[in-house]
């Protein structure tokens, strides 16, 4: 239990979900672990449920002075960044005829823009040997009918770690996506049973995943395990992606 022994970690959106359940596993692997989110009461609760390891630093990732609070508090830990896990995001369903431009601005805002400013402004912390891992979604390629925006917002997160992967290889820094498919969270508390039946249905083993079962591959893409993986999608999706 100490794979990440001595490291220092980023995650962003720690204190929900997908995020906290990561955050967890790494405080519990031995990693010096940050996270962020907007919601102190959250981030606060996330600390305490954890314990040991974690420290919370409130912000909006679509908020360039919240990212260089963020920055330069990892700054004052002394120490090299290295682990990023750019996990924060927002999922609203709007129906093709019904896109206001406000949505479509609000979901690539949080999801695809404030994705590439937070690692812009991490970057420079990290390293040889550091990891990046991107939070995707298998909707970013499969198309999930009525989520244009959040889909689009996806996919551009492919493009990011493809595209980042070649341009940091060279300083020993991988970039790699974390491709959940369904997985119970808040992101559904405000899914009807129909749709949430919907999407229960386009998963080969029949059930939505759990928050720790993307912490797994987390680790293993935010640890030495893949030290030779860069550039690539690990789907976490219960065979979801595959038809
Ligand atoms: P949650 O709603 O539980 O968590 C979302 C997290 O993002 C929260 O910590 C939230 O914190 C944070 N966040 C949202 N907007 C902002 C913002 N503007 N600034 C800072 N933090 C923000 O959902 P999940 O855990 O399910 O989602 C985590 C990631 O996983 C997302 O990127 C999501 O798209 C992705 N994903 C989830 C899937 C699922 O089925 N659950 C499937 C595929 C991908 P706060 O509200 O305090 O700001």
């Amino acid at each position: 239990m100490s794979r990440l022994h001595g490291k220092l970690a980023v995650v962003t959106g720690g204190n929900s979900g997908i995020g906290f359940a990561i955050a967890q596993r790494f405080a519990a692997e031995g990693a010096a672990v940050t996270i962020t989110g907007r919601r102190q009461a959250a981030l606060d609760t996330a600390v305490a449920a954890i314990g040991r390891g974690v420290t919370a630093v409130q912000g909006d990732v679509t908020s360039e002075p919240d990212l260089d609070r963020l920055a330069a508090a990892v700054q004052a830990q002394g120490r090299k960044l290295d682990i990023l896990v750019v996990n924060s995001g927002v999922a609203e369903p709007a129906a093709l005829g019904e896109i206001e431009p406000a949505h479509f601005d609000r979901i690539l805002d949080t999801n695809t823009r404030a994705a590439l400013f937070t690692v812009q402004k991490l970057l420079p912390l990290m390293g040889e040997g550091s990891a990046i891992v991107l939070v995707g979604s298998i909707a970013g390629f499969i198309g999930t009918p009525g989520f244009t925006a959040y889909n689009a917002s996806k996919a551009a997160i492919r493009s990011f770690a493809r595209t980042w992967a070649r341009e940091l290889a060279p300083r020993g820094i991988r970039v790699n996506t974390l491709s959940p498919g369904p997985i119970e969270t808040p992101i559904f508390d405000t899914a009807n049973d129909e749709f949430r039946e919907m999407i229960r249905q386009m998963v080969p083993m029949g059930r939505f995943g759990r928050p720790e079962e993307t912490a797994a591959a987390a680790l293993f893409l935010a640890s030495d395990d893949s030290s030779f993986v860069t550039g690539a999608e690990l789907c976490v999706d219960g065979g979801a992606a595959q038809g």
